[in-house]
């Protein structure tokens, strides 16, 4: 049974991924919802995303049952959406360099101590079992096939999930301006916006992404930020036959609905220059190295051209993490704020609508409160 609570009046601030499919499920429980975002909708981190879903390799136990959650929710979607060109379950296949840092056996024993379906591949099986990868690029270590991993496009899921936002009587504001969270009486009543609008709310959730952290501060509370700055490159249409999302040594990479790929790695990264404005220069050589990396680890080592690129912020906290859940301290002020938003951009969403309509802490969000930042907190106010 779905808990219904017409009479609630929550405002979600930020038009990525977090905040919309935040927006869609309090909307399915009955909230009347307002979603605003400052530009257009996918505009942030959700729409410059490599997006591949997993919970591959190491972190903590909490965390990959969250994440695999979060991809079972995906596995319903597309059982739902059957042949959808943008979200796709054909595996990830990952290989480390050769080189003393190469932990593929370590995590391969890991993934299979843990259940978590995956296959340690020589190059020659590989290729039986994948198409479309360049396996003289496999490195003799091997690689994991991890076949139960897939991606998403999640400007084409933002789309989706605002229509059914929409057809349920949610309010979607695009290009509103920085938003706000008006505090009074100590309580989260509503949101400002910088065109002037006020949205009067019983609950607010703050889903704006690598801008999470300073509006939390300004409520008084720490969130320990970690965003780096990260580049996402699409090659022009060339028809991939490559199906599996790529974790290489020199790049990662998914094909796309269009018949791209789309490709980063943590490399080109470091190879940005940052502008006085705030603002980032990446190089052309960046660029073009990101490209013949990609083609590197494709059969038949394509000619891949640039279509375009995209340099933002990726939201991620300082620890690793996820945070979700409310600001201790502030009835009403809720926050979601991670990395890994693709993965985990359903089940977020899933959590903290029933959270926010319920007043019932979810047991899988346990471990990720903005409160374990408390000590940071107080550091703040003082
Ligand atoms: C290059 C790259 C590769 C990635 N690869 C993966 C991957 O392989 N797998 C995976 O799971 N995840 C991946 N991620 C992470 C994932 O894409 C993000 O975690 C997710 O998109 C974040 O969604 P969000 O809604 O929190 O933030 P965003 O998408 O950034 O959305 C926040 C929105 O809030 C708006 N906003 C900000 N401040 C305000 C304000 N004051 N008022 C109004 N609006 C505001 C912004 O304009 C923005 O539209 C990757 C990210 C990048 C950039």
């Amino acid at each position: 049974m779905t808990t219904s609570s017409s009479s609630q009046r929550i405002a979600v601030i930020g038009g990525g991924i977090f905040g919309v499919s935040s927006a869609v499920h309090l909307a399915r429980l009955g909230a009347q919802v307002t979603l605003v975002t400052e530009g257009a909708f996918a505009s942030g981190a959700s729409g410059r995303s490599l997006a591949w879903l997993n919970s591959a390799r190491f972190r903590s136990a909490e965390y990959h049952r969250l994440r695999v959650v979060g991809i079972d929710r995906y596995r319903t979607l597309a059982s739902r959406n059957e042949g959808a060109a943008w979200l796709r379950f054909e595996g990830g296949l990952t290989w480390d360099a050769d080189e003393a840092s190469n932990r593929i056996a370590e995590a391969f024993a890991h993934e299979q101590s843990i259940g978590y379906d995956c296959q340690l591949l020589g190059a020659a099986e590989v290729v039986k079992v994948t198409p479309g990868i360049n396996a003289a690029a496999i490195s003799r270590q091997g690689a994991i096939f991890n076949p139960g991993e897939g991606w998403v496009d999640l400007p084409s899921l933002i789309e989706i999930l605002l229509q059914e936002f929409e057809a349920l009587g949610g309010q979607a504001v695009a290009h509103a301006g920085k938003a706000s969270v008006d505090i009074k009486g100590g309580r989260a009543a509503g949101v400002s916006t910088a065109n002037g609008t006020y949205i009067k709310a019983d609950a607010v959730l703050v889903a704006t992404g690598a801008a999470a952290p300073e509006m939390a501060k300004q409520a008084g509370h720490a969130i320990v930020d970690g965003t780096p700055i990260a580049l996402l490159v699409k090659s022009k249409p060339f028809g991939p036959a490559v199906r599996a999302v790529l974790n290489t040594p020199n790049v990662a990479l998914r094909p796309t609905p269009d018949g791209a790929v789309v490709c980063d790695s943590a490399w080109s990264e470091e190879e940005l220059n940052r502008r006085s404005d705030g603002t980032h220069d990446v190089k052309e050589e960046t660029l073009r190295r990101l490209l013949l990396e990609a083609s590197n680890v494709l059969e038949g080592n394509p000619a891949l051209e640039l279509e375009s690129y995209h340099c933002g912020p990726k939201p991620v906290p300082g620890d690793g993490e996820p945070v979700i859940g409310p600001l201790e301290g502030i009835p009403g002020y809720f926050v979601a704020f991670s990395h890994s938003g693709a993965t985990l951009g359903l089940i977020a969403g899933e959590l903290i609508a029933r959270e926010m309509v319920t007043g019932e802490a979810s047991p899988l969000l346990a471990n990720f409160r903005p409160a374990r930042f408390a000590q940071k907190s107080h550091a703040l106010a003082s």
